[in-house]
């Protein structure tokens, strides 16, 4: 007990819930205490009814130790497959010594929630562990033969239980319950929502960049050609550029693939601060980028990305110690009623291809 209270103070003070390992560690943390707060409280009115209880009950919350070592380790599983196990087994036990009413059988139902909620395998482990349904059957078969054999049966070692004491473990037993079974699916939850969160930030950002991918700025050319469609006097004002990075395959070549690497992400550092409200930038693919604006007259809007364009030619991209010269073209389209995003883009990329004609590293509207 004083090993267990001094790790709890101690894990409690270092835990940090930043990561989903951390959470997951706290949830089963905190279950394993619940229910070694538990069996330490019983143990009394176990001494008193029944010493098999007792000493089923010492050992269980002997081994808490062990399964705090378990989950510290982070072997989760076998944390909670001993102690399902073990959960299974006693409370098997408390009902048909204590009588039905006593609601041990209530542990069932965690049972049911953590083998089929089982959050805490990785992803190939629950694929493995899909067919768990036998483990289910034995759990309901296993509720109806305690409900029979308590209520038809006189078994020679059940004991009689006062009343109030038989109420005590009841409600005691319910709340146990209900408070693990709300934490477990509030922890399943939660963890689902991260993975969503996650997954379509994936599906919207590009992975070395993290600008927007070619999917979001499809996405908002669609949407900005109804926009200003809408409304017909806005319509002059929809402007994209393409942006395109001069002879980049001699960077890679040059300073090899990594060094390419590190000058697009510093590129795209750039850009996100160079657009501001009413302008978007992503990364169209390989080393172009698109940027597109409502908001600006087109004047405005190319000399806003000649001196993006001036900025890039200034800075010293340095990797490994190695300084690389980097200039960018870059090629304006104006919107014209009726056109489609690709016509847009293509209007922007034939003035991109001029700009590379006329020499590399301007803009042409
Ligand atoms: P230009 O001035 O005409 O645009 O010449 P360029 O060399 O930039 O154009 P080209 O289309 O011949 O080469 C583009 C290169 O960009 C080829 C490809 O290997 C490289 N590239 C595309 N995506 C990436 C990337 O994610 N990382 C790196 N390092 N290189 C990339
Ligand atoms: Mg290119
Ligand atoms: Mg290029």
């Amino acid at each position: 007990m004083f090993y267990v209270t001094r790790r709890t103070i101690e894990y409690r003070k270092s835990r940090k819930c930043n990561t989903l390992e951390d959470k997951l560690n706290f949830v089963l943390f905190e279950s394993d205490t619940v229910l070694l707060m538990i069996g330490v409280l019983f143990l009394y009115h176990f001494f008193k009814y029944s010493k098999l209880l007792f000493i089923l009950d010492s050992i269980g919350n002997i081994l808490s130790i062990f399964y705090y070592k378990l989950i510290d380790d982070k072997k989760y599983h076998l944390y909670t497959t001993f102690a399902l196990i073990q959960v299974i087994v006693f409370t098997s036990f408390a009902t048909l010594i204590l009588g039905w009413r006593t609601g041990f059988y209530y542990y069932i139902f965690l049972s049911f929630v953590a083998f089929f909620l089982p959050f805490y395998l990785k992803d190939e482990e629950v694929e493995k562990q899909i067919s768990r349904i036998p483990i289910g059957v034995l759990l309901i078969i296993l509720f109806f033969a305690l409900y029979y054999l308590t209520n038809n049966v006189n078994l020679s070692f059940s004991v009689s239980v006062p009343r109030g004491v038989e109420d005590a473990f009841c409600y005691i037993n319910f709340t146990v319950n209900a408070i693990l079974i709300i934490a477990f699916a509030y922890f399943y939850s939660s963890l689902i929502i991260l993975e969503k969160k996650e997954l379509s930030s994936r599906a919207d950002y590009d992975e070395l960049t993290e600008l927007y991918n070619r999917y979001v700025l499809n996405k908002n050319l669609e949407a900005n050609i109804k926009l200003v469609d809408g409304k017909a006097k806005d319509a002059e004002n929809f402007l994209v550029a393409m942006l395109d990075i001069d002879f980049f395959k001699k960077i890679n070549d040059t300073y090899g693939h990594n060094a390419g690497d590190y000058v697009l992400k510093i590129l795209a550092k750039k850009f996100k601060k160079f657009v501001k409200y009413g302008m978007l930038v992503g990364r169209w693919g390989g080393e172009e980028f698109l940027f597109m604006s409502t908001s600006m007259e087109k004047d405005v809007f190319e000399e806003k990305l000649n001196d993006l364009r001036k900025e890039v030619e200034k800075t010293n991209f340095k990797y490994n110690g190695k300084k690389i010269k980097v200039t960018v073209s870059i090629g304006i389209g104006k919107y014209i009623s009726g056109m489609d995003p690709t016509d847009l883009v293509k209007a922007a990329d034939d003035n991109l291809y001029k700009a590379k004609e006329c020499g590399r590293n301007r803009v042409v509207s």
